[in-house]
């Protein structure tokens, strides 16, 4: 009886790790389209929240569907809405 419980397993086990860590930091270039199918896959995950939350200071590889230029976005983001700031480009 299989009792593993695949509502909580990552939906990149067993994916190409290359996908989610191209060989590139330029993620318009080679490595968009590994890029791309990374993303694809973690939308269908069901801990992409806390993959992301986990993932947020990382600065390579995608995590919860994020490159690292989008983490860093997102923590300025975050800082600024601590901050009390609102920042109408920011959220363009
Ligand atoms: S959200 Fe995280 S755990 Fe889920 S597929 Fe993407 S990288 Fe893997």
């Amino acid at each position: 009886m299989n009792t593993t419980d695949n509502r909580s397993a990552p939906a990149c086990a067993g994916a190409d790790p290359e996908l989610f860590f191209p060989i590139t930091d330029n993620e318009d270039g080679p490595a968009f389209l590994q890029i791309q199918e990374a993303k694809a896959i973690c939308a269908g995950c069901p801990i992409r929240e806390s993959c992301l939350e986990d993932g947020m200071d990382e600065p390579y590889g995608v995590f919860g569907g994020t490159t690292p230029k989008e983490r860093r976005r997102l923590r300025f983001k975050r800082g600024q809405a601590s901050a009390g700031q609102f920042l109408p480009w920011a959220y363009a």
